[in-house]
């Protein structure tokens, strides 16, 4: 039986080997995950919210743990590791308060005695999901969907292992049938022959766009559901009149946190012309003041990258920008998997670090003539998860939203994912929404009813 080890990208010590299930195993785990649906979705919202509301409670209570282990495998430093926690209590807690309201049934009238809209869980839904934020990217799924009595089949990234046996557990400690959520170590074959299992339902992907056109093809050929939260290369506008005292440390986080590592982190700068050599040089000094070090440390705010074959990836998409004519002016040096914060100028539209996804730390800065310049270049891409624009002026923006194809404008913020507001992309970086009522009603049936009778009707089906 094949297996994946789980190492620590800081020290390169391997943590721990896990074996993948085999197929025998997969089969039982899925039959357990139907039989719970059909108890499951029976339940009411009240007992759901309960558990969800103890899972919160839990997740608060073992922050330190759990983030220790984040860091430990995918070398996220440890403060972003205990908020990445956090917001995992936040999103349980936003859907134990939403959930009911949200899939209430929906009167609505016709020229039926009684019509209305009912909102029923699909059964399982399998998540494929990445390491870079290993427990926000499982429970941005798992609350709504739980709550709204689907119930899931994790695979998670195999470098981030220990992190979805830990998030399977704490599940269950919260008081969920064991059938609700189940961790299966499993190859990319054996994926695909779950795809195929006539008990699966749906499928949510986060990841590359190369997982996301294999997964969805698969998917298509059994003509099931699916959701791709993809790579993005967000644009980072900075106009003439932005207030560069207010948005500096915006933009350095909105490249770096996470080391780079983040489908929504800003890929782009576009800064007009008359303010960029002062935003350049404001930027490269915090660039410069980032700390690298042990991902444990209190002060570390760049760790090591992930993979060393991702660090590697990124390295040859800068040679290849540089030999287009780009100049590195800070940082361009990888040594293991430690990759130096680095700015890049002399930047043309064309070149690697503008067209592809950069998934690392790496900041090009390129300088447009004017705001029609600038925003062009901003929405000339394959991608469309987000576009960050600073401005002291956001009306003139809000009047052309129409501009950017984006799942999101955010102006002098970066633009982050909230469990309120509706997350996802356009373009090579997916479709369907995650979080908010939209999330929710991903993975819902919303069956018509209409009952045509001449008479008044003994029940309000609609109650029940
Ligand atoms: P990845 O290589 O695409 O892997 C993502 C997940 O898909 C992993 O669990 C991986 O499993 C699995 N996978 C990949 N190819 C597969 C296949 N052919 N069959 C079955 N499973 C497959 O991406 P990653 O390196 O983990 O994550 C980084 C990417 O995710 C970036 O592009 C980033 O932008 C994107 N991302 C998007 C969002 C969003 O919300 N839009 C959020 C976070 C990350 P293995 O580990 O076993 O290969």
């Amino acid at each position: 039986m094949s297996q994946v080890s789980t190492q620590n990208p800081y020290n390169q010590k391997k943590l721990k080997s896990y074996k993948h299930i085999s197929n025998a195993e997969l089969n039982k785990a899925v039959k357990l995950a139907d039989d719970t649906f059909g108890q499951w979705r029976h339940t009411v919202f009240s007992e759901r919210a309960d558990f969800m509301l103890k899972l919160a409670q839990l997740l608060k209570n073992q922050t330190e743990e759990l983030a220790t282990l984040m860091t430990q495998e995918m070398g996220k430093p440890i403060k972003e590791a205990r908020g990445e926690v956090k917001k995992c209590a936040w999103v349980c807690e936003y859907y134990a308060e939403h959930a009911e309201k949200f899939l209430a049934d929906k009167i609505v009238s016709t020229d039926a005695e009684q019509s209305f809209i009912r909102f029923e869980p699909m059964g399982a839904v399998l998540a494929v999901m990445p390491w870079n934020y290993p427990f926000w990217q499982v429970f941005r799924f798992a609350a709504p969907a739980l709550m709204a009595g689907n119930v899931g089949l994790l695979k998670h990234a195999s470098n981030v292992t220990g992190c979805a046996l830990k998030i399977t557990d704490i599940i269950h400690q919260a008081g969920f049938p064991k059938g609700c959520f189940q961790t299966l170590i499993i190859n990319h074959e054996q994926t695909t022959e779950l795809i195929k299992h006539p008990k699966l339902k749906a499928i949510t992907l986060t990841g590359s766009a190369a997982a996301g056109r294999s997964i969805a093809g698969q998917a298509g050929q059994e003509l099931k559901k699916t959701v791709l939260e993809l790579g993005g290369s967000n644009a980072f506008v900075v106009l003439a009149d932005a207030d560069l005292d207010s948005i500096m440390d915006t933009a350095v986080n909105a490249r770096f946190q996470n080391t780079g590592q983040s489908c929504i982190a800003a890929k782009r700068f576009i800064v007009e012309a008359p303010i960029y050599d002062k935003f350049l040089s404001l930027f490269m000094d915090k660039v410069n003041n980032l700390k690298f070090g042990d991902p444990m440390d209190e002060d570390t705010t760049i760790g090591p990258m992930a993979r060393a074959d991702l660090a590697e990836e990124l390295f040859d998409q800068l040679q290849r920008s540089v030999k287009q004519g780009a100049i590195i002016i800070t940082g361009g040096v990888l040594s293991k998997n430690y990759f130096e914060p680095t700015i890049v100028t002399n930047v043309t539209v064309n070149m690697p670090l503008m067209q592809e996804e950069t998934f690392g730390p790496v900041a090009p800065i390129f300088k447009a003539k004017n705001i029609e310049h600038a925003l062009n270049v901003a929405a000339a891409t394959r991608f469309g998860l987000g576009v960050t624009i600073c401005t002291e002026n956001p009306e003139a923006i809000l009047e052309q939203l129409y501009r950017f194809p984006d799942g999101a404008v955010f102006i002098n913020e970066l633009v982050k994912s909230d469990p309120r507001l509706p997350f996802g992309g356009t373009g090579i970086s997916g479709y369907g929404r995650e979080l908010s009522q939209a999330g929710i009603l991903e993975f819902i049936n919303q069956k018509t009813v209409f009952v045509k009778i001449n008479r008044t009707l003994k029940t309000n089906a609609f109650m029940v």
